[in-house]
């Protein structure tokens, strides 16, 4: 598997490229599309990224009141595709601006993941990041290879808003340098052809 894979609105994921062992890394409670038979509500990652993302996960939760839960891991083309059929029924064509089209979302790779926090019991459905457990997210992420895919600032090069939920595992050598530069996963993956031409 190639952690350090661009998917985009201008990279496709081809079919060779997708996950080949998934670890499931908890249940999916709110669904927003019903599941097909042959679908689990099992939240899946990529072998690797699951075994960091639990790590992860398990560090912060043990030392902090407000736990952090995974909400939407891994998707299937297919289900890329219903998921923008449902929302184009119901908002038209304001559904493209919100969802990404089949291949071209990250979440079909095994590496990203969305999260929520679960504060006094109560599931927060919505993520700001304000929340200071989403800040000290962002700020060791990369510690266990992940990093925060979509920052503020960075939308004309990521073709996405900010999304504070959505964090993504590209190993832990680049997560490091993605931190530590500020770029962002294009312009990383940009810089680094410009050096081995
Ligand atoms: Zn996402």
């Amino acid at each position: 598997m190639d952690y350090e894979i661009l998917i985009n609105k201008d990279n496709l994921i081809q079919v060779d490229q997708l996950p080949k062992k998934l670890t499931a890394v908890g249940k999916n409670i709110h669904p927003t599309v019903s599941l097909d038979e042959n679908e689990t509500d099992d939240i899946m990652l990529e072998e690797r990224a699951a075994y960091y993302f639990n790590q992860m996960v398990n560090d912060f939760n043990r030392t902090h009141k407000v736990q952090i839960v995974p909400e939407s891991g891994y998707r299937s083309i297919e289900r890329q595709r219903r998921l923008l059929k449902f929302y184009f029924e119901k908002e038209g064509e304001k559904a493209f601006d919100f969802v990404a089209l089949p291949q071209t979302s990250e979440h079909h790779t095994g590496l990203a993941i969305d999260i929520s926090l679960i504060a006094n019991g109560k599931y927060q459905s919505k993520i700001t990041g304000e929340e200071p457990e989403i800040q000290e997210l962002m700020e060791i992420c990369h510690q266990y290879g992940f990093i925060l895919r979509y920052p503020k600032g960075k939308e004309d090069i990521t073709g996405y808003t900010y999304e504070p939920w959505h964090y993504r595992f590209v190993g832990l050598e680049l997560a490091k340098r993605i931190k530590e530069s500020g770029l962002t996963l294009e312009e990383m993956k940009e810089s680094e052809k410009v050096k081995n031409r």
